[in-house]
């Protein structure tokens, strides 16, 4: 299954904000077994965003965004892709009462009139309530394709995703497989010999992928396998740790935690 994050926020482009979430959601889907394919992130502006949602259509089977799900009239993620779509709205009196509620709870007053925004969902859509916010996530199915919207900030969106998001997914794809990943830790040798050592492993390579990394005087060998099983993933690691340390044993000194400091 092929996925494409897009973040969305004139603050992210500005630098004002390090967007966690994307990686937050990268690590996360990457662990289950789903290929994260690309970011993109946008402004809150309503041509680019829909441009780039456009295209998120084209290449990727799962889109999902973060942001752009608050109450003001700068927040158009679901307009954007409602619009894109051709789906319309209503107001969905539960998430409605969830909102007041919500609302009454934290502030002790009534909510303002554009909070109503928030409960109004495309028709079709599943919602994923938001524990711990307002704005509730949607899952959109599209002609074969899902629209994932979550909201911006980091706790509500990671709080829906762990509650919700994640179980619906592994529900819905639950033959997909899953990728694991090992690292093989090396020192006394520079990135480019490696490279060198292992240029034909890793081009005959195709499960697991293996990929070179030069970090604090270390050089870093990640195995990266995906199989229908944690069994089987863990037998491809295996062979293919064996086949990479007959050319680089010498100097591996750890694998996956292994720390330089306590060689
Ligand atoms: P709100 O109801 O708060 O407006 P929203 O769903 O509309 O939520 P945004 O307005 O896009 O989300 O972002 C709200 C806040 O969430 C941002 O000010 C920022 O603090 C945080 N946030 C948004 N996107 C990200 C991101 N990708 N990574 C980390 N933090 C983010
Ligand atoms: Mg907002």
């Amino acid at each position: 299954m092929k996925v494409e994050i897009v973040t969305t926020g004139t603050e992210l482009l500005l630098g004002e904000i390090l967007n966690t979430n994307v990686q937050y959601l990268s690590r996360k889907l990457n662990s289950m077994g789903f290929d994260v394919l690309y970011h993109t992130t946008v402004g809150d502006n309503p041509g680019r965003m829909r441009g780039v949602l456009e295209q998120a259509l084209e290449r990727a089977d799962i889109i999902i965004t973060s942001g752009g799900l608050g109450p003001t009239r700068g927040d158009i993620t679901k307009e954007t892709v409602m619009e894109i779509t051709g789906t319309d709205s209503y107001l969905d009196l539960d998430t409605w009462g969830r909102i007041d509620a919500y609302i009454r709870k934290r502030t002790g007053c009534a909510p303002s009139e554009n909070n109503e925004k928030q409960a109004y969902v495309p028709i079709g859509a599943e919602i994923l309530q938001n524990e711990v916010g307002t704005a509730p996530g949607l899952w959109l199915d599209y002609k074969g394709k899902i629209f994932i919207l979550l909201p911006g900030p980091p706790s509500e969106l990671m709080d829906m995703c762990e509650k919700q998001l994640w179980p619906r997914l592994l529900q819905r794809f639950a033959d997909h497989g899953i990728i694991l990943s090992r690292t093989m830790h090396l020192r006394g040798v520079g990135e480019s010999r490696v490279a060198e050592i292992l240029d034909d492993v890793i081009m005959q390579q195709s499960n697991p992928t293996i990929a070179l990394y030069a970090r604090y005087g270390e050089i870093l060998i990640r195995m990266t396998a995906k199989a229908t099983d944690s069994a089987a993933a863990t037998k491809l690691l295996d062979d293919c740790e064996a086949q990479v340390r007959e050319y680089v044993e010498e100097y591996v000194y750890g694998v996956d935690d292994a720390s330089l400091a306590a060689c």
